[in-house]
Formats: structure tokens, C-alpha cells, sequence
């Protein structure tokens, strides 16, 4: 039994309608834990629908789609099992792949279609492929400086952002050209590698703490130029889920740039890491105090409150449960036990709320920065669990650091403040942290599961 072509392509469209819808739907969920776990699944499905779609359409060499299939899922069932704490760079890597597609199709459509295309669809297949090219490379960058791969540090040097500039404006007049006189076929390859070489040198300058937001950036270049992609090919749903990619990149970019204290402006040119990093060479050792999991124990028993703060180092020990149990033993003591979020704490936007809430922490006990800043003054015990870059002090005083503006935890303030980590190594943004040497500091050196596993101990054998 065959059926109409008439009639498949009103399969094909109602299948598109149904993804689209399943996409925005998707989105909404993932605004807020409690519906988060339907909106992955309605993403997936929606993105199910768009590809059973896709191969029902036109006359395609299946053949060949076999064969991308079969790559494909080779490469990405072992991406998909990275450990929770490689998901940016991963992200990126996903990014980067999205962008690759993007920038071929449209140099195929350019090849296909030249010289004979409208001026309208010349102008949006270049955007398509300058911005394609450029989260390309500028995502292959960011996984490899999350990778630590590449340097972290942030490279600059004196008329970088002219360089940005002069090379995008070369971009910019070729694709204006081509908009102008498409059989001048020669120099679409030019425009090309300059949106690849932008891509590097617009994530070069950025370091240390701001690569989240440059990530969630390059998200929005890659939907935006997925969108594009959907206006050449004529296709409503790449239009609908590159424009929700897009955008959302873009609104999460730019809520997390002033999360950061950084300028918008400043994100969209690489203008990140003007500030040099803070000399780390000749230091001398400085004393700190430090603390067994008994005396741990016995200060936070001894606490009417207690803020903890976790960190990435909570993420890569997996401490999540462990730090349940420790809630768990010290509300049964009357002690109120909240957790403070950090917009970048760990290596991911909600990093924390997904970990804590893997652990069934109560959600109403995650407070955002801004609420809870204000009560560690009249905070007992601040515990931090392997968190660094978003406790540092430095940030509000030195202006020299490289995090020097970006709002911190005010652990500093609390009467006492714990800290668990391994050793006097410093986190992601490599800076010293002055909250280390503070007389109201002690160090619980440790990893973040054994540590807390021996406080939880501890808590269980003085009391039952
Ligand atoms: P940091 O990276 O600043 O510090 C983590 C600390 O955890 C380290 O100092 C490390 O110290 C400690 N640690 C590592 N493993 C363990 C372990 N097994 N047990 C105990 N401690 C451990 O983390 P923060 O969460 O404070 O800050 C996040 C940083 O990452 C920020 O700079 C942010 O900008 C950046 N970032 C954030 C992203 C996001 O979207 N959230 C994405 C990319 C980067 P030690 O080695 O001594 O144990």
C-alpha cells in the first residue's frame, strides 16, 4: 500500500506542528524544577517527531541517512555518558556540531543555488554560515579551555577588539558582495574562514569566571544561525526551534552576564578578561587554620544556623547524599540548615539545584544569592563544600583579580566559616582566595563525601 504524496506531506507538516508545539512546551517545563522532568521529555519527543518527519519527506538516499545515523550514535551515546561535571564542555562540543551542520548545509544550498538567488535569501544564507563558522570554532575553543586542554587563562593583547573588529567588518563586505553579485562565487570560501578564524579570537580574551556566560552565548549564535538555516531551507521548524534556541542563549547570556557584574556589550566583543590576572608568582605560604570532622561536628551541633554552600568540588566528589544525610542529622537538631546558590557555582548554569535536587533537598531550602546574601551576618556557621571562585572576597576588594566585579557568597561575614576541600589549591578561575586566611576561617581538609560522610558520623555517635 503506497500512499499519496498529498497526503504524506500532510503527515510531514502535522508532525512538524506537533514538534514545534512539543518545543515551546519543552522550554516552558524547564523553566522550573517541578515540571523540568516533562519538558526534557517533551524536547525529546518533539525532536523524535522532527526527524521521523524529515524521513518521511522528500525522496532522500536513505542509504546515506543509515550511514550518518550509525556515525552519529557511535559518537554520541559515549558523549551523552560524561560525567555530570564535563556537561559545558560537552554542551560546547554539541554546540560546536549543531554550528558545523549549519555552516555546511548553507555552503551546499550557496553551491546549489548560485548565481541564481534573491538578495533576501543571499543575506540570511550568510548570516546562516558567518555565524555558524564562527560558534564553530569559538565552541571547539570552549570545550577545550573547560577541558583544560587549552589555557584558561585569558589571552590578550592591545588591539584585540579592532582585530574582532576588522576582521567581522571583512565578513560583513563579502557577504554584502555576494548579496550584490552571487556569481562572484570565489569569495564565498573567504567568508568562511574569516567567521572561523573570529570564532578563535573572540573566545581567546575570555577566562576564568566568565566562560558560563560565553557558553550559553555561543548556545544563542548557534540557534540563531540554526533559524537562519530554517528561512533557506523553507523550513518552519528549524525556524521555530533555532529563533527558541537562539533567544533563550541570548536572554540566558544576558541574565547571566549581570548575575556576573559584566557588561552585556562587553560579552558580545570578546572584551572579556581586559583584567589581568592577578600575579600568582611569589607567593609565600600563609597560615591557615583547619579542623577535624569531630570539631566540624561539634561547631555545627552547637549552631542555631547554618548556610551551606556548595561547590563544583561537591559535583566531582558526588557528595550530593552525603550532604543530605549531614541536613537531615542537624534539622533533627533544631539547627536551620539552608543552602546558598551561586548563579555559576559548579560548571553549569543550576548546576546545584539539579545535584541538590537529586538528593531530595527541599527545593524552598535553595536560596538564590541575592536573598540570602544579606543573613550570613546572622549566620552561625557558613559551611562551603567544595566551592572557591564564588566565596572569594577578592572579588569585592582587589581590583586587580580577574574575578574583581563578579558578586560573591558573603561567606566571609558569617561567624564561622568551614570550608571543605582538599588542599590549598585554587578553583577555576586559578586565583588565590584570601576567605582561606581569615581568622573566622577554618579548613576541613578533605574530599567533599568523605569529609561530610565523617561530620555525619560524628553527629550520629554524640547524640543516638
Ligand atoms: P571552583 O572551581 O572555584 O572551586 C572548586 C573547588 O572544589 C576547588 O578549589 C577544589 O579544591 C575543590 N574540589 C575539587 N574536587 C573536590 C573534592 N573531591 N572534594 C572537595 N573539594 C574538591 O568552584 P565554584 O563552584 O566555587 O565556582 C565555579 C567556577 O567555575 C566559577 O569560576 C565559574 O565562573 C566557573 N564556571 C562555571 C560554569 C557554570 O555555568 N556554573 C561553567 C564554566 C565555568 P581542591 O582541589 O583543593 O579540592
Amino acid at each position: 500500500m503506497t500512499a499519496e504524496p498529498g497526503s504524506i506531506q500532510i503527515i510531514v507538516e502535522l508532525l512538524y506542528l506537533i514538534a514545534s508545539v512539543l518545543f515551546i512546551l519543552s522550554l516552558k517545563w524547564m523553566s522550573s524544577p517541578t515540571t523540568a522532568r516533562h519538558g526534557i521529555w517533551a524536547g525529546e519527543i518533539g525532536m523524535v517527531l522532527a526527524i521521523g518527519g524529515t524521513l518521511l519527506n522528500h525522496g532522500m538516499d536513505y542509504r546515506l541517512i543509515a550511514i550518518a545515523l550509525v556515525l552519529g550514535t557511535i559518537i554520541g551515546i559515549p558523549l551523552g555518558r560524561v560525567a555530570m561535571t564535563a556537561v559545558p564542555q560537552r554542551t560546547a562540543l554539541s554546540h560546536a556540531f549543531g554550528a558545523l551542520c549549519v555552516t555546511l548545509v548553507g555552503s551546499a544550498e550557496f553551491y546549489l543555488r548560485t548565481p541564481d538567488i534573491s538578495r533576501f535569501m543571499m543575506s540570511v544564507l550568510s548570516l546562516e554560515v558567518i555565524l555558524g563558522g564562527l560558534t564553530v570554532t569559538g565552541s571547539l575553543m570552549a570545550a577545550g579551555k573547560l577541558q583544560e586542554i587549552l589555557p584558561q587563562r585569558p589571552l590578550t593583547y592591545k588591539g584585540q577588539n579592532l582585530v574582532n573588529f576588522v576582521l567581522l567588518a571583512g565578513a560583513l563586505v563579502i557577504a554584502v558582495s555576494l548579496v550584490l553579485h552571487p556569481e562572484a562565487r570565489t569569495l564565498f570560501p573567504f567568508m568562511i574562514l574569516i567567521a572561523l578564524a573570529f570564532g578563535v579570537l573572540l573566545i581567546i580574551p575570555i577566562g576564568g569566571a566568565d566562560m558560563p556566560t560565553v557558553i550559553s552565548l555561543l548556545n544563542g549564535y548557534a540557534g540563531l544561525s540554526a533559524a537562519a538555516m530554517g528561512f533557506v531551507l523553507n523550513s518552519k521548524l528549524l525556524i521555530i526551534a533555532g529563533a527558541l534556541d537562539g533567544s533563550s542563549g541570548l536572554i540566558l547570556s544576558i541574565i547571566m552576564s549581570k548575575a556576573m557584574n559584566r557588561s552585556f556589550t562587553n560579552v558580545l566583543f570578546g572584551a572579556f578578561g581586559q583584567v589581568q590576572a592577578a600575579a600568582a608568582a611569589g607567593e609565600e605560604a600563609r597560615p591557615v587554620r583547619s579542623a577535624t570532622p569531630e570539631e566540624a561536628a561539634a561547631i555545627l551541633s552547637a549552631a542555631n544556623r547554618v548556610i551551606v554552600v556548595p561547590g563544583y568540588g561537591m559535583a566531582v566528589a558526588q557528595a550530593q547524599h552525603k550532604v543530605r544525610e549531614l541536613y537531615d542529622g542537624l534539622t533533627k537538631r533544631g539547627v536551620d540548615v539552608r543552602f546558598a546558590i551561586h548563579p555559576v557555582a559548579g560548571r553549569m548554569p543550576g548546576h546545584m539545584n539539579v545535584l541538590l535536587a537529586e538528593a531530595d533537598i527541599p527545593y524552598d531550602r535553595l536560596i538564590e544569592m541575592d536573598e540570602i546574601n544579606g543573613d550570613f551576618p546572622q549566620t552561625d556557621v557558613a559551611l562551603v563544600i567544595g566551592a572557591n571562585d564564588v566565596t572569594n572576597p577578592a572579588a569585592r576588594s582587589d581590583a586587580s583579580s580577574p574575578i574583581y566585579g563578579m558578586p560573591i557568597l558573603d561567606v566571609d561575614k558569617a561567624h564561622t566559616v568551614m570550608v571543605i576541600k582538599r588542599s590549598m589549591n585554587p578553583g577555576f578561575a586559578g586565583i588565590d582566595n584570601p576567605l582561606y586566611y581569615l581568622d573566622n576561617t577554618l579548613m576541613l581538609f578533605g574530599d567533599a563525601k568523605a569529609f561530610v560522610g565523617s561530620i555525619v558520623r560524628e553527629l550520629g555517635g554524640g547524640h543516638s
